[in-house]
């Protein structure tokens, strides 16, 4: 087995409270210096800046995870990732469908572009991604289940958008992959304020909205190499996979 460090929760140039630092460029050459093996592409609602960022990250020989952060309609963040990028465009279909129609105002929320490797514009999103979909906990959860994805709640441990400052439990018959914080010491505050969350994995992520953010906290996988198949084994603890704590 060898030992990975991965962030997977960042947002690119696409969502609206991302820097335009984290272009597919910025993004790789800051994980790179920061020697991230793999990286979670995780912008508001949407996949569509994954497969940039992953043709510019596979030239480098860093692994990425396409994927989303959703909210759904309790207004929870919910970090999924998918085995291929086709899986990640099909996913974006059932985006589009469900995703609110509320209109961006770049001037205000952010702008929301698809920017290529030379940082050229290649997309503008003029839906707001921020909404929340119309679509329940338990519907998001089913759809990523549908595509073969893996699930994560995303930063449990926050006073906002997370499992628990939306839902005060841990909802009944909800299969999550793992849990994330985006603090060191988050897994223990989490453990202490909610024994329910006894036995699952937890992952750390930055959920870096600016390049120097990326990889302020990781999870180190154990595994055989990076890819998607061995992250879920590592996950779910098996054949010798697992995080590292
Ligand atoms: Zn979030
Ligand atoms: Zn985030």
């Amino acid at each position: 087995m060898h030992s990975f460090r991965a962030d997977l929760h960042m947002h690119t140039v696409l969502s609206p409270c991302g820097d335009l630092s984290m272009s597919p460029r910025g993004i790789v050459a800051e994980c790179l210096a920061k020697g991230v093996a793999i990286i979670g592409v995780t912008d508001h609602n949407t996949t569509r800046q994954c497969r940039i960022v992953t043709e510019v990250a596979r030239e480098k020989g860093l692994f990425v995870l396409p994927g989303v952060e959703m909210t759904t309609r309790e207004e929870v963040h919910l970090l999924a990732y998918f085995p291929s990028l086709d899986v990640a465009d099909d996913f974006q279909r059932w985006l589009d469908t469900h995703l609110q129609v509320v209109e961006n105002k770049p001037e205000f929320f952010g702008y929301q572009v698809v920017v290529d490797r030379h940082e050229q514009v290649v997309y503008q999103e003029d839906r707001l991604l921020i909404a929340a979909l119309d679509a329940d906990i338990y519907t998001s959860a089913q759809a990523v289940r549908d595509h073969g994805g893996l699930l994560i709640p995303a930063h449990v441990g926050k006073g906002k958008n997370s499992l628990f400052s939306q839902l005060g439990i841990m909802p009944e018959g909800l299969e999550v992959d793992a849990l994330e914080v985006s603090m060191a010491d988050g897994q223990a505050r989490v453990a202490r304020r909610y024994p329910a969350v006894t036995g699952c994995t937890f992952v750390t992520g930055s959920d870096a909205h600016y390049v120097e953010d990326i990889a302020s906290v990781t999870t180190l996988f154990s595994m055989e190499r990076p890819d998607f198949y061995e992250i879920q084994m590592a996950l779910a603890g098996e054949n010798g996979r697992g995080v590292i704590p």
